[in-house]
């Protein structure tokens, strides 16, 4: 006989409904009453479960259609947050109360700061922008030589429009091209299959920074794209993992430039890193900063203070002779393709965008080839004690205090994603879409993820105040949670019922339709 739960899982399966649902507990502050719901994965965490992950591809490639070959400018108004978002933001803040208190207590906050960066990125997901944290601290001001040079590129008059030209054929049928462009990092040695033909040669101190920062570059290249362009071009990309385990980038672009012109863009644009020196490694093994109340990391044996980041910055700025900590190029592989809506090379591509977004970057490699896995190794060691953000211990390796320093921080221990083989120093978003893109897929995105959380709470479409729960993680042992196969069989209950009423409002909705029609006719 089957195990009740495998039936289970394979039913959840078929109707679409998430098979890791995360159990949290939930606080009617009306009533008084907890209780605990099930929200999909693919809502709160980033590992996403089957069904969760095929929804979000099929999402993303309808968002991937709907906005290549835009014919009129899309329309971007904020809407009033919605239950979803409101939901998010209010969960969102209560993870990091709890996160702030577990780590004034001494406690391991890795869990909760995991579930954050997930929450960030589906408070994005759901049409919102920008941090629910705000900024912070003021922005820096830089001293303008440190500012990003524009490269030396042709500058076309800008025009206020993401449509890119069209062209009208002498039958009089109109034609909206655009272009697929893939963009891959230099070469850090000779490869074979994907693997370095000499390991001690090649450079995986450039890779792992040039896969750390990978993103900065793709901005530069968006910004010069427009500049060169003359509009504002949209774009819908993906980074995915080369064999050799570097990121590499495809694009989906609004409007079409000459082949030679985006080859030029590639080849002019950089990204200067503007970090303290990492590549002299003062603090190692037993003798590492010892951190003081009040005073931050010292020297033990010197008992000098180690500058802070902000004051590392300072110097940078004014230190004449200072050179950026990397700077970052593509490599000579530039690949164009022209692409007209509808045909099936565009399909094609769209496919293509989709195709790893479920995938993680190690997801690539090939369980039964030992020459890759050891060049996993050797890239994950070469980020072991790169610092990823301004804010990693690694610094400490540098005689730098890392931003927002703390005690218990220890070189080659940072949590950040960017050091996961998983990620293999890229800790980014895997789907970049610009912001006027397309709008309608976006509203449908939400409406699916709004549904997706109102059957998790069990309600259909009523308004609720947000200000009516107040949420909490709930441990796997808690012996309120019900086993999984009765939850799964619970969630496909709830989205036949749901489905029901879709049915229902659409049949009550056709009907009014037809009423009004005939309304106007009388
Ligand atoms: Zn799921
Ligand atoms: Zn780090």
């Amino acid at each position: 006989m089957p195990l009740a739960r495998d039936v289970a899982e394979e039913v959840a399966k078929q109707y679409g409904v998430c098979i890791r649902p995360v159990p949290l507990k939930r606080l009617d502050t009306h009533t008084g009453h907890w209780e605990i719901v099930d929200v999909p994965c693919g809502a709160t965490l980033e590992a996403k479960c089957a069904p969760c992950a095929k929804r979000n591809r099929q999402l993303r490639m309808a968002q991937c259609r709907e906005g290549w070959h835009l014919e009129a400018e899309p329309a971007i108004t904020p809407d009033e947050p919605n239950e979803e978002q409101r939901w998010l933001v209010e969960f969102r803040a209560d993870v990091q109360a709890q996160r702030d208190q577990a780590d004034q207590a001494g406690q391991d906050a890795a869990d909760l700061d995991e579930l954050i960066s997930g929450l960030d990125e589906e408070i994005n997901a759901a049409g919102m922008r920008g941090n629910v944290l705000g900024r912070t601290v003021p922005k820096r001001n830089r001293s303008t030589r440190r500012r990003q040079d524009a490269p030396d590129l042709p500058k076309r008059k800008m025009a206020a429009t993401t449509l890119g030209r069209t062209f009208t054929s002498s039958d009089g049928k109109i034609y909206r091209p655009s272009l697929f462009v893939t963009l891959t990092l230099p070469s850090y040695g000779k490869v074979k299959n994907g693997t370095p033909v000499d390991p001690d040669s090649y450079d995986y101190a450039r890779a792992a920074r040039d896969a750390l920062h990978f993103s900065k570059l793709v901005d530069r290249f968006v910004q010069n794209l427009r500049r060169v362009a003359g509009y504002d071009v949209q774009y819908f990309a993906a980074v995915e993992p080369q064999k050799r385990l570097a990121p590499h980038l495809h694009m989906a672009i609004r409007g079409t430039l000459p082949r030679a012109e985006i080859k030029q863009i590639a080849a002019a644009t950089y990204h200067q890193v503007w970090w303290p020196p990492a590549d002299r490694v003062i603090f190692d093994g037993d003798r590492l900063p010892e951190w003081e109340d009040g005073t931050g990391y010292f020297d033990p044996v010197t008992g000098e203070v180690l500058p802070t980041w902000d004051r590392a910055l300072d110097q940078l700025d004014t230190d004449e002779a200072a050179e950026p900590l990397h700077v970052l190029r593509f490599g000579v592989q530039v690949d164009v393709q022209g692409m007209l809506a509808g045909t099936p090379d565009a399909d094609q591509c769209i496919r293509y965008l989709s195709k790893y977004l479920t995938k993680s970057i190690s997801d690539s490699l090939d369980p039964d080839d030992q020459a890759q896995r050891d060049h996993a190794a050797r890239m994950a060691e070469a980020l072991r004690f790169e610092p990823c953000s301004p804010t990693c211990p690694n610094w400490l390796r540098y005689g730098v205090q890392p931003k927002g320093a703390k005690p218990g921080m220890t070189p080659g221990r940072c949590r950040g994603k960017a050091h996961k083989p998983d990620h293999l120093g890229y800790a980014g978003r895997r789907v970049l879409v610009s912001r006027k893109w397309s709008n309608k897929t976006l509203a449908e995105h939400k409406q699916d993820r709004r549904t997706w959380v109102l059957e998790a709470l069990g309600q259909t479409d009523q308004p609720t105040d947000p200000h009516r729960y107040i949420w909490k993680p709930v441990p796997a042992s808690d012996a309120n949670v019900a086993p999984l196969a009765i939850r799964l069989l619970r969630s496909v209950a709830e989205r036949q019922r749901w489905r029901a009423h879709m049915v229902r409002l659409q049949a009550e909705a056709g009907e009014q339709d037809l009423s009004a029609t005939e309304g106007r006719a009388a």
